[in-house]
């Protein structure tokens, strides 16, 4: 039976620990009145994330973006960097703000990371680096990546953003390349407000990203490098460590809203579904859905703006593809992304958060399968 909702669904909803936790864990904030520059719940939340991410070692900063442009120069890369243009814009703007030049490899129809096929060809010797996208926390070719990397000596940082707490075979999705960015984006699986951070192996890139988010400051006289400001502030720390106590909780209630779907989407003809590997521990952050318009009766646009009229906002993630966008639209040469092209403007991401109640899941099902 079908609701008038008058209450509007968008695509996410941010996670939040219980207002007392949170207050409890700001209260020793007034009492010591350091607010910021790496302090208690900082250094805290650095430990407990290396232990939740099963990586060595974490770098706190202000954002997903900042970690990753920062790590790009703490990495000193020049030339080329290897990238898809099926991602959110941050990632090329990260390359592209240091000055380096963006190439755009394809993604793959499995699950939409990179084409590691495709890879090989775009590799020049001004290449220094893949930046590959854990698109929609779906684990890359980490295996090729890193043969084809080691090959041609290049650097590999993963954008992880949206893979939050994913395993690969057990082990943490930020094991993987050189470095791996994760976001704590309010609208992200796991929240510090904003935020975001490093992994890696490498304490040296751990300590030269620890000057670069503090202005490359070094000691009170000595500045050598020209950083930025990037530093987690301590109410934002002490948020990720309230919601890191959930983030499990969290995931799991975004697991019922993932088998409804699947129960009441897979039959549909012309839907393709999101296949979870069997390799991997997913976060179930995102729903994508590609609608082919030749066996389904609407297209993505259509479904989009039926969607709106029940008052349900999904988003089109991710449209248009960045070699597309205005900013950079003929202004860098790329391969052939056909693939992303034709998934990009048949993807729609539909809304998927814990908190999302089932019967407006099988309310969203529900036009979809009537398609009006
Ligand atoms: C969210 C996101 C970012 C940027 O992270 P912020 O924390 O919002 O700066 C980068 N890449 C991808 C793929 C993202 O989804």
């Amino acid at each position: 039976m079908e609701r008038e909702w008058n209450q509007k669904i968008l695509v996410t909803r941010s996670s939040m620990p219980p207002f007392e936790e949170y207050v409890e864990a700001i209260r020793p904030i007034w009492e010591s009145a350091w607010l910021t520059n790496m302090g208690v719940n900082h250094k805290k939340l650095e430990e407990e994330l290396r232990d939740y991410l099963s990586v060595p070692e974490v770098s706190l900063f202000t954002n997903g973006h900042m970690a990753l442009e920062l790590c790009i120069q703490a990495m000193g890369l020049e030339g080329e960097v290897i990238t898809t243009p099926f991602t959110f814009v941050s990632t090329v703007h990260a390359i592209v703000r240091n000055n380096l030049t963006p190439v755009f490899c394809d993604i793959n129809e499995r699950d939409y990371t990179i084409d590691v096929d495709k890879l090989e060809d775009l590799i020049t010797d001004k290449t220094s680096a893949i930046v590959p996208v854990h698109v929609y926390g779906h684990i890359c070719d980490v295996e090729r990546i890193e043969e084809i990397a080691k090959k041609h000596k290049l650097k590999v940082i993963y954008d992880a953003a949206h893979a939050f707490g994913v395993r690969y075979k057990g082990m943490g999705v930020g094991s993987f390349g050189d470095a791996s960015m994760f976001s704590f984006h309010a609208t992200k699986v796991y929240n510090t407000i904003e935020g975001g951070a490093i992994a890696t192996d490498d304490k040296d890139l751990i300590k030269k990203l620890y000057s670069l988010k503090n202005f490359g400051i070094k000691s009170e006289v000595l500045i050598d490098d020209v950083g930025a400001n990037a530093k987690m502030n301590e109410f934002a720390a002490a948020m990720g460590l309230c919601n890191l106590l959930h983030v499990d909780d969290e995931i799991k209630k975004r697991e019922k809203v993932y088998k409804r779907y699947m129960e009441k989407l897979s039959d549909i003809d012309g839907l393709i579904l999101d296949r979870v590997n069997e390799d991997t521990k997913p976060n179930y952050a995102y729903f994508p859905v590609i609608f082919d318009e030749s066996r389904y009766k609407l297209n993505r646009d259509q479904v989009y703006e039926l969607l709106k009229t029940h008052n349900i906002f999904s988003r089109k993630y991710f449209y248009p593809l960045i070699n597309e966008t205005e900013c950079y639209k003929g202004r860098y040469e790329h391969g052939d992304t056909q693939v992303a092209k034709r998934i990009s403007e048949r993807v729609l991401t539909l809304p998927m958060y814990a908190g999302l109640d089932l019967e407006i899941v099988d309310n969203i099902c529900e036009i979809i399968r009537r398609g009006e």
